[in-house]
């Protein structure tokens, strides 16, 4: 017997209920005027919550905020996000009770639009969801990535902040193009680099590289190294954690600028995201990176480090 999709659960900002609404989500819920359905004009976080908690909140929180005052967008405060965030994640696991805590995952994001056309309040919501089968897989596998082009300067996101380059607004449409694409072409994912000709990020994801080496000493010294923050790109939630955590486990760490050759000459590289976590990448524009031995130890090692972060 196969067991029944899960339920979607959706849970609405709404000042007349404290630790939000729940909504129906088989049902119409959104005006056919909000901005953020015609316009692509609102933000978003999405984050995984693991047996009940849901991981990184604070700085998932941070980035919304932030994605929020690069709009002008009046975001409510965190505690009301905190309250119904609960109520997602309690009224998911309530309806969809999972099979073993290894498969106790839900992917919960955090909705907010400029509102109904007229109207001056930002419409706002949780929806939460299964982990997708996929990206649980791709883990496992590793990935194939193509290179990109963005379109755009390494120098853009300062030059003309109303891109918005590093805020995670709605319009993902050109990431999902990019996808598609690299679908198309026999690939699982992107790496985008810049008309300059810098390596930038995955549409869904950070990039991270590796290089091991032994020093005069004998000693073994790890370095990981992702792209410059500032260089258009979105300060991933996971990277940042995952910063912290690798340098208190004693590896060097680095930033940028990077170019393609520094992915190709790397021991391992990966695209890091808050639902598909640390996914090794086994192949760029069809050259294998690294080997397949070390890619797995240093995955294991870096999945090891994720594991410990709340
Ligand atoms: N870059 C882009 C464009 C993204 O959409 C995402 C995540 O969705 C990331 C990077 C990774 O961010 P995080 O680690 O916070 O999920």
């Amino acid at each position: 017997m196969t067991s029944p999709a899960p339920t979607t659960v959706l849970v609405f900002l709404d000042p007349d209920f404290e630790d939000g609404r729940i909504a129906d989500a088989s049902q119409p819920q959104l005006m056919a005027t909000d901005l953020g359905a015609t316009r692509g004009d609102g933000v978003f976080e999405s984050l995984l919550a693991v047996e009940g908690r849901p991981r990184k909140l604070q700085a998932h929180l941070n980035r919304l905020a932030s994605s929020g005052r690069a709009l002008d967008l009046e975001i409510p405060d965190q505690d009301t996000w905190r309250r119904a965030i609960t109520t997602a994640i309690n009224e998911y696991r309530f309806v969809n009770p999972a099979p073993s805590p290894a498969e106790d995952e839900v992917v919960i994001k955090l909705l907010v639009t400029r509102g109904v056309e007229g109207a001056s309040m930002p419409t706002c919501w949780i929806q939460a969801s299964p982990t997708p089968a996929v990206g649980r897989r791709q883990r496992e596998t590793g990935i194939d990535v193509i290179l990109l082009d963005r379109g755009f300067d390494s120098e853009a996101a300062e030059r003309a902040p109303w891109l918005l380059l590093g805020a995670k607004t709605l319009s993902y449409a050109v990431n999902m193009a990019a996808l598609r694409y690299a679908h198309k072409e026999g690939a699982d994912d992107v790496i985008f680099t810049s008309r300059d000709g810098r390596v930038l990020e995955g549409p869904t994801s950070t990039v991270l590289l590796a290089h091991v080496e032994k020093s005069d000493d004998g000693t073994t010294v790890k370095r990981l190294i992702t792209p410059m923050l500032d260089s258009g790109i979105l300060p991933g939630t996971s990277q940042g954690a995952l910063f912290a955590a690798a340098k208190d486990a004693g590896w060097e760490l680095g930033y940028g600028p990077l170019v393609p050759k520094d992915l190709f000459d790397a021991d391992a590289v990966w695209l890091i995201s808050s639902i598909r976590l640390i996914a090794p990448v086994n192949h760029i524009d069809g050259k294998e990176i690294g080997t397949p031995a070390v890619r797995k130890q240093l995955t294991a090692e870096l999945n090891e480090l994720f594991a410990g972060i709340e």
